[in-house]
C-alpha cells in the first residue's frame, strides 16, 4: 500500500505506526502494572506517542487560535485531548488523537484516490502537436501554439491535439475518452476529428480547424474543472450546517464542563465528559463525504461520456419528473432517406430533385443534407437564399422564386399542394408560383430509443413529451413506436419555447420539487435548452453551441445515456441522504450518551473517526461504473 502514497502521506503513515506501537506498549505496561510506575512518569511516557502521532494537530490548532480561526476539528481534538490528559486519562487522550490521525490519513487517501481516478478518466489533454511545415519537416509544439490551418501529423497511438479535418490517411480512431463508446470510429479523408480521441494504427494528417482553447478537449476540461464550483443544495446545506453546528457544540461542551460541577463537585468527571462530547461532535464525516459523493458521481458519469456541468445539475436530474424531447436527431437518427419522389405532370422527377437540391445546398437542415446527397450532377445557381425556420427554405433560381419546405411554407406563398397524400415527412417544391412536386423523406428511430424511453418510465419519470416541427402523421408514428403518449407537432422554433414553458409551469405548479429536463440535439433548440431546469444536449461532439447552452452533455448521441445519468443521480442522492441520516443519528445518540457519561472516549473515537470512514467508503461507491 505504501507504494501508492505520496511523500507526505508516507511520513504520516510511519509516524502513526511508531506512535501506535508505543501506545500499545504503554497500555500493556500500565495495565499489567509490571514496573509499578508513578503517575507522573506515565504522563510523560504517554506524551511521547501523543506528540509523535498528533504533534501536527496540536501545532495547527495553536496556529488556528493565533489566527482566531479556531472552530475547526483540529481545535476540537486538541481541546478534548488536552482535557483528557488534564483529568488523568492519558491513554484515552493518546487514543483520540491517534485514531483521529488514522481517520484523517484514510480520508486523505480516499479523496486522493477518487481524484486520481477522475483525472485518469479525463486524461484526454494532449501534451503536444506535430506541426508539419511546408518543407515537410516536423516540429513538436505545445497544442496551444497551433494555429488554424496548420497541418498536423498524428502518429498511431497519439492523441489528436486539436479539432480538425482529415486531409490524408484513414483509419480507426478511439473516441472512448470523450464518448464512453468503446467501438472505434472509422475516419477517412474529409472527416472531422476531435481533440482527445486517440489515433489507431495508421498515421493521419489533419488540418487544424480550431485553436486549442476552442477545441473539444479544452471545452470539456474547462467544464469539468468548473463543475465543483457549482454546488448542489445538499452540499450548501452541509456547509451551512457545519457553520452553526460547531459553535453550538463547543458551547454545549463548555456548559457541560462548568455547570454540573457546581452541583456535584466532580470537576474532572465533567471535564472529561465535555471532552468526549467534543470528539463525538466533530462534523468532518459529513463535510467530507457529501461533496465526495457528488464528485465521484460526476466522475462516474464522465466515464460514460456524460458530462455534467455541476453538482447542482446532478441533483436536479435526481428530481426530474418530466422529460421533454426534441424529435429529429434526438429520438430519431436525424439522417433522412428519400423514400419516394412525386412530380407533377409538367416536371420530370430529375428536374424536381435538381430544383430541390439547388436550394437545399445552402441549408444545414438534416432534410436538406439528405436531398443534396441523393442528387448528382450540376445544380442551378440559387440566389437570395432565405432560411424559414421550422418551415423550409426559399431562393431565386433563374430570376424566379423557388421554394422547398412543408405545407405551411407553400400555403404562406399561396401555392396549392394538390394531389399529394403523405403519412411521413414530405418536402414540397414549388418554382415560379407553380407546384413542382414532393419528395417524401423518412428518418429512422434510433436503435435503442424505445428501450430507453421504457427505462426512463421505469426510473420513475412521470411524463415524457415529444416536441417537433414535423407534421402530425410523422409525429404520431414516432410517438406510438416509442410509447410516448404526449406529443406536440407542427411547432415553429419559437412555439417550442412557448410549449416548453407551459409544461415547465404546469409541472412546477403541481409540485415545485419536480424538475423538467429538455433534451435536444443542439440544432436550433438552444433557447429551450437554456430555459429547462436541466438542459441535456446530445450528439454534440464538436458542437460548441450545444455544449455552451446545455447543463448536461451527452457526447455520443445515445439516448440510453439519459437513464444511466438518472440512475447515477438517484444513487448519489440516496447515498448522500443515507450518510446524512446515519451521521446525524449516530452523533446525536452518542452526544446524549456522552453527556450522560455512558459513552466514554473510546466510543467517541468510533462516533467520529469510525463514522467518517464508513461514510467515505459509502460515498466512494458513487465512483463505480453504473450498470445500464
Ligand atoms: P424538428 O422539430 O424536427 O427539428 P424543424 O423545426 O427543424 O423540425 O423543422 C420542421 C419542419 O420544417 C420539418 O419537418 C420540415 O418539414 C420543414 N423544414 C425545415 N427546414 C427544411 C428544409 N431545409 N428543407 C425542407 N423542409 C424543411
Ligand atoms: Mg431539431
Amino acid at each position: 500500500m505504501t507504494k501508492r502514497l505520496d511523500k507526505k502521506q508516507k511520513f504520516t503513515f510511519y509516524r502513526i505506526c511508531v506512535s501506535l506501537v508505543l501506545f500499545f506498549a504503554l497500555m500493556i505496561i500500565e495495565h499489567t502494572n509490571y514496573f509499578n510506575l508513578d503517575n507522573k512518569i506515565m504522563f510523560v511516557l504517554y506524551l511521547v506517542p501523543y506528540l509523535v502521532g498528533g504533534g501536527d494537530v496540536v501545532k495547527d490548532s495553536i496556529r488556528g487560535i493565533i489566527n482566531l480561526q479556531m472552530l475547526d476539528e483540529k481545535f476540537l481534538m486538541t481541546i478534548a485531548t488536552v482535557g483528557a490528559f488534564a483529568t488523568g486519562q492519558y491513554s484515552e487522550g493518546v487514543a483520540v488523537i491517534l485514531f483521529y490521525q488514522v481517520g484523517e490519513f484514510f480520508q486523505d487517501y480516499a479523496v486522493g484516490k477518487s481524484r486520481n481516478s477522475i483525472q485518469a478518466l479525463l486524461n484526454i489533454a494532449p501534451e503536444y502537436a506535430n506541426v508539419v511545415s511546408e518543407d515537410g519537416s516536423i516540429a513538436v509544439v505545445d497544442p496551444e501554439d497551433v494555429k488554424i490551418g496548420d497541418i498536423l501529423l498524428v502518429k498511431p497511438g497519439e492523441k489528436f491535439p486539436i479539432d480538425g479535418t482529415v486531409i490524408e490517411g484513414s483509419g480507426l480512431i478511439n473516441t472512448s475518452a470523450l464518448t464512453g463508446e468503446s467501438m472505434p470510429r472509422d475516419v477517412n479523408k474529409g472527416d472531422e476529428v476531435f481533440s482527445g480521441c486517440i489515433n489507431g494504427d495508421s498515421p493521419i494528417i489533419i488540418v487544424a480547424d480550431k485553436v486549442y482553447d476552442d477545441s473539444t478537449v479544452a471545452v470539456i476540461l474547462e467544464m469539468v474543472e468548473n463543475a465543483s464550483s457549482r454546488k448542489s443544495k445538499t452540499e450548501a446545506f452541509i456547509t451551512r450546517f457545519a457553520k452553526y453546528y460547531t459553535p453550538i457544540v463547543v458551547g454545549g461542551a463548555l456548559l457541560l464542563a462548568v455547570i454540573p460541577p457546581f452541583f456535584t463537585g466532580e470537576i474532572s468527571t465533567w471535564i472529561l465528559r465535555a471532552c468526549t462530547f467534543l470528539v463525538i461532535s466533530c462534523p468532518c464525516a459529513l463535510v467530507i463525504s457529501i461533496p465526495l459523493s457528488f464528485f465521484c458521481g460526476i466522475g462516474a458519469a464522465s466515464r460514460e461520456g456524460i458530462l455534467i456541468k455541476g453538482s447542482n445539475y446532478l441533483e436536479i436530474l435526481g428530481q426530474m419528473s418530466t422529460l421533454v424531447s426534441d424529435k429529429t436527431g434526438t429520438l430519431t437518427e436525424g439522417t433522412f432517406k428519400i423514400s419516394s419522389i412525386n412530380s407533377s405532370s409538367k416536371y420530370s422527377k430529375k428536374e424536381l430533385l435538381k430544383i430541390a437540391a439547388s436550394i437545399e445546398a445552402l441549408s444545414t437542415h438534416p432534410i436538406a443534407v439528405s436531398i443534396c446527397s441523393s442528387f448528382e450532377g450540376e445544380k442551378y445557381e440559387a440566389l437570395d437564399v432565405v432560411n424559414v425556420p421550422g418551415k423550409g427554405i426559399t431562393a431565386i433560381i433563374n430570376g424566379k422564386k423557388a421554394l422547398a419546405g412543408n405545407v405551411a411554407l407553400l400555403e404562406e406563398n399561396s401555392i396549392e399542394t394538390h394531389g399529394v397524400e403523405t403519412n411521413g415527412t414530405c418536402v414540397y417544391v414549388a418554382y415560379d408560383n407553380d407546384f413542382v412536386g414532393s419528395i417524401e423523406v423518412s428518418d429512422h428511430i434510433k436503435n435503442e430509443a424505445a428501450e430507453s424511453i421504457e427505462e426512463l418510465y421505469d426510473a420513475g419519470l412521470k411524463n415524457i413529451v415529444m416536441l417537433t416541427g414535423d407534421n402530425e402523421q410523422s409525429a404520431a408514428r414516432v410517438a406510438s413506436e416509442l410509447g410516448i403518449k404526449d406529443f406536440r407537432f407542427s411547432l415553429l422554433p419559437q412555439d417550442k419555447v412557448t410549449v416548453f414553458e407551459e409544461i415547465l409551469e404546469d409541472t412546477h405548479i403541481r409540485n415545485p420539487k419536480e424538475k423538467v429536463a429538455f433534451v435536444g440535439d443542439g440544432i436550433n433548440d438552444a433557447p429551450v435548452l437554456s430555459r429547462a431546469d436541466v438542459g441535456i444536449a446530445m450528439g454534440s461532439l464538436g458542437s460548441d453551441a450545444a455544449i455552451e447552452a446545455a447543463d448536461v452533455v451527452i457526447m455520443d448521441d445515445q439516448l440510453s445515456k439519459i437513464p444511466i445519468a438518472l440512475k447515477i443521480a438517484h444513487k448519489i442522492m440516496r447515498i448522500s441522504k443515507m450518510n446524512i441520516v446515519f451521521v446525524i443519528g449516530i452523533k446525536v445518540l452518542f452526544l446524549i450518551l456522552g453527556a450522560l457519561g455512558i459513552a466514554g472516549m473510546w466510543a467517541a473515537v468510533f462516533a467520529d473517526v469510525g463514522v467518517a470512514v464508513i461514510c467515505i467508503l459509502n460515498s466512494m461507491r458513487c465512483l463505480k461504473k453504473q450498470k445500464a
